[in-house]
């Protein structure tokens, strides 16, 4: 014969159970699912199985009455869940709240069935509260003594059930744990602490975990209901409901025995209760057998729990979705990963800090109303996580992971809605609930806010987005002076343009900090020097330039290579513009005329006019205002001139996984496609391109006056193959930036082996993308000293992983792991030195 059966409470941790082993039998009964609450996934998923769902309350009694009437077997498991567990937790309004829906609302279950109908009511163990000693194995005719609502209400509903002379079974149950699809229920010891162990966290036992408890496995418990709602010989009774009872510290163990990453912290306090337990005996007797057992389950919840996400999850961004919009206005959507139970609406005040903390259980969810903030974050589970920082903009939703450290640096006045599960004013609080964990200080702070670079430099666009972070770095160049120098850190991260393809640095740090005194001496590289030597020559031709009449500027001239070999062919009238005042000296005094100075708007009045040939190579990347550069070099450019600029591409940054050469002196990260986007915006047309092979791959292009200029063949063609290779898409760099930490994985993994043979490990060249490399990877005490040909660096030490740089006169013998730092030069380094070492080993061939 067809049945009614209905769940009540059927969203909750056990009605979903419930459903779920009903799903199987709801084509030949008709089985309704009632809930207070509605989550579309859920009731979809509900609807699938054929089970009927209805949304109401139990305080409704015309519905109750309309869907229970005709029921044969209900099953009552609607109630507040949220509790308080001890007494100081609970308050009136909330108690009352309690007794109402548990009271009335079981009387109205009453009211509605009817005689032949059964009614399975789950009570609870947490009856017998009141219990002055430890008791073992109570038996289900033991007098009841609750003290706080939800008990008092439970064993006020198994009198009522008792005296209404309607068919009936109450289950008292255990504390219920186990993993659920619908709520981590980290209230119950057992969750909790497979939450904490899927975390690798520490578990704290209170008198040592001494306390006795009697448990019950979530999927068992919905069994045993259903068993007693079929069962027609079992009516009118009252079971226990229990597995196991344990000690608190079993379970710590269990968790530990699983994994054995976490830690289990035990205090000695005086316990005057250890608790209680109650005996199964009775229930085992009607034949009911359990199916699980403890340890399944805490292996269970550790495994799903602990599926951690990679790294760009820690903390991510949400935008709203299914945006509605009008005259009126717009409404956006945002589906939140769990449900919340509080809203906390807090306002902060540009140029403040909030959170310096992180949540050991809590996901934190913050919707951005009003403002912007710089979120920073670093996960505390692995020891070798950078920081990284993030710009929220309004309407943006951010999700930060258990375990995260995080802070909050506001840039403008901000309203934020702190969305959150669980209580502020938890019990835990500074155990499992909020640590203080100090991310960012003052000093940070200030930092962050002097030099952060919100939109983007070519468009202004303000949603960039993440392509890598390398964590906190020091400035490339900047070696110190001494091992313990003061040096500031800065975060290094590449953000990506959607609008308009460019790529740039999340910070911008003032070029005085970089270009002031510069170590880096163009010339002492062969290949470079002929490169411009070459360039020279080629330009010379094609240009057809006279060495009496044309007027050659160099900008970012360093110490004069590439106008050098013009010099050796008698041009006399050349110009290098030159920041650092070392070099610009060096280059006056090799009769190269050098300006010192940053090719700024200040400045221009103060440099000849009417240039046949302007060159910028490898400083189109090198400033935060490149548009000023670009203005400037249009207004000292002949009107049938040219400009050639020469910058690292980076396609090949992104192919060739060359991530090393993003360092702050490069603000900037160029594609054509890019390039003729922030071209357009000047009476000056892009019209040539050539990729070359300088610094693992740059591209050189060529620029006139005027917008009506021939367009040549390469640019089409080069576009065409960036399109291709995916350089309008942001997945491409998201792939590049997933790849990137793969690399350091693997080189730390790497770098320990080589370690593993007792030899000393020498580096070998001391270039910026050394610096960037070796603070992203951390490694520091592993590597003995650095040696360098450029005298300048010899006596300093690398920023950040302070590594001394020396003279390869130190090298006293050949027994040791010779690690090339300056990867482009490996083998002219390995063929020129083979007295230093006999095992050369280049950083790169470490990344795999
Ligand atoms: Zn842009």
């Amino acid at each position: 014969m067809r049945k009614k059966i209905v769940i009540i409470g059927a969203l909750g941790y056990i009605g979903t159970e419930l459903c779920k082993i009903y799903s199987g039998e709801s084509w030949k009964n008709s089985v309704v699912a009632i809930d207070s609450r509605f989550v579309s996934e859920r009731v979809t998923q509900l609807r699938d199985w054929n089970i009927e769902f209805q949304q109401g309350g139990l305080l409704d009694k015309d519905f109750l009455k309309k869907i229970l009437a005709d029921a044969d077997i209900v099953y009552h498991l609607a109630g507040i869940t949220d509790v308080a567990y001890v007494k100081k937790d609970s308050n009136t309004e909330q108690d009352e709240k309690i007794k109402n829906i548990a009271i009335e609302g079981t009387r109205n279950v009453l009211n509605s069935i009817d005689k032949k109908c059964k009614l399975i009511f789950p009570s609870t163990h947490v009856i017998y509260e009141g219990l002055k000693e430890t008791k073992r194995n109570i038996e289900e005719n033991e007098k009841p003594c609750p003290i706080l609502a939800y008990s008092s209400s439970k064993a006020q509903n198994e009198k009522e059930i008792r005296e209404s002379k309607k068919n009936y079974v109450i289950l008292r149950l255990g504390s219920v744990y186990g993993y659920s699809t619908d709520t981590m229920r980290i209230n119950i010891m057992p969750n909790l602490f497979s939450k904490i162990a899927s975390l690798n966290g520490t578990i704290s036992l209170f008198s040592g975990g001494k306390q006795i408890k009697s448990l019950a496995p979530l999927i068992d418990v919905a069994r045993c209901m259903k068993f007693m709602g079929e069962n027609k010989k079992i009516n009118n009774e009252t079971f226990n409901l229990t597995k196991e009872s344990v000690t608190v510290k079993e379970v710590a163990e269990i968790c530990k025995k699983i994994n054995p990453k976490m830690s289990i912290k035990t205090t000695d306090d005086e316990t005057p209760n250890l608790g209680y337990t109650l005996s199964n005996k009775k229930l085992l007797k009607t034949g009911f057998k359990f199916l699980y057992n403890l340890e399944d389950s805490v292996r269970e919840m550790i495994t799903m729990w602990s599926k951690r996400n990679s790294n760009e999850n820690l903390e991510y961004i949400k935008k709203g979705e299914k945006e509605f919009k009008d005259k009126r206005g717009k409404i956006s959507n945002y589906e939140l990963p769990e449900p919340i139970n509080l809203v906390g609406y807090i306002d902060s005040k540009k140029g403040t800090v909030r959170a310096n903390h992180f949540h050991p259980i809590q996901e934190q969810k913050v919707l951005l109303v009003r403002g912007q903030f710089i979120s920073i974050y670093q996960d505390l589970l692995n020891k070798n996580s950078s920081k990284v920082t993030h710009v929220v903009n309004e309407g943006d939703l951010i999700v930060t992971k258990p375990n995260v450290a995080h802070a909050m640096v506001f840039t403008k006045d901000s309203i934020f809605l702190n969305l959150v599960r669980g209580e502020r004013e938890h019990k835990n609080y500074g155990i499992t609930h909020t640590v203080k964990h100090i991310l960012v200080d003052e000093k940070e702070k200030k930092i962050l806010m002097e030099n952060y670079k919100i939109d983007c430099r070519c468009c202004g666009n303000k949603n960039l987005r993440r392509v890598v972070s390398l964590g906190y770095q020091p400035l490339a160049n900047n070696l110190l002076t001494k091992k313990n120098s003061d040096c500031e850190l800065y975060p290094l991260e590449m953000n990506y343009c959607e609008n308009c393809y460019n790529c740039q640095l999340s910070v911008v740090i003032d070029p005085k900090k970089m270009f002031s005194n510069y170590l880096y001496l163009s010339s002492t590289s062969k290949s470079f020097s002929k490169h411009f030597e070459d360039a020279a020559k080629k330009y010379i031709k094609e240009f057809k330039l006279s060495n009496k009449k044309s007027y050659i500027i160099d900008v970012g001239s360093n110490d004069g290579v590439a106008l050098k070999p013009f010099k050796d062919k008698k041009f006399n009238n050349i110009l290098g513009i030159e920041p650092a005042k070392n070099l610009a000296k060096l280059s006056n005094k090799n009769k190269i005329k050098t300006f010192n100075g940053f090719l700024e708007k200040k400045n221009i009045k103060k440099i000849k006019k009417n240039a046949n040939l302007i060159l910028a190579s490898n400083v189109f990347a090198h400033s935060d205002n490149l548009k000023e550069m670009a203005e400037c070099m249009l207004s000292l450019l002949d009107k049938k001139g040219t400009i050639i600029i020469e910058v690292q591409y980076l396609l090949n940054t992104i192919k060739d996984l060359t991530f090393d050469n993003i360092y702050h002196e490069h603000y900037n990260y160029w594609s054509l496609t890019s390039l003729m986007n922030f071209f357009k915006q000047f009476e000056a047309t892009l019209y040539k391109a050539e990729r070359i092979n300088t610094h693992g791959g740059s591209i050189r292009v060529y620029i006139k006056k005027g917008r009506k200029n021939k367009v040549e063949n390469s640019i089409k063609e080069l576009l065409k193959t960036e399109e291709k290779f995916g350089i309008k898409n942001y997945k491409t760099y998201q792939e590049f930036g997933k790849k990137v930490q793969k690399i350091k994985e693997n080189v730390r993994k790497n770098i320990k082996n080589l370690k593993s043979n007792g030899k000393k490990l020498i580096g070998y060249g001391s270039p910026a993308k050394a610096t960037t490399a070796l603070n992203f990877f951390g490694i520091s005490e592993e590597i003995d000293f650095i040696v360098e040909d450029n005298k300048l660096k010899q006596g300093k030490f690398v920023p950040g992983v302070k590594i001394e740089i020396v003279n390869k006169k130190k090298v006293l013998d050949k027994n040791n792991n010779m690690i090339v730092l300056a990867w482009n030069f490996y083998q002219d380094i390995k063929q020129n030195n083979k007295e230093l070492s006999n095992n050369f080993v280049s950083i790169k061939d470490l990344e795999s």
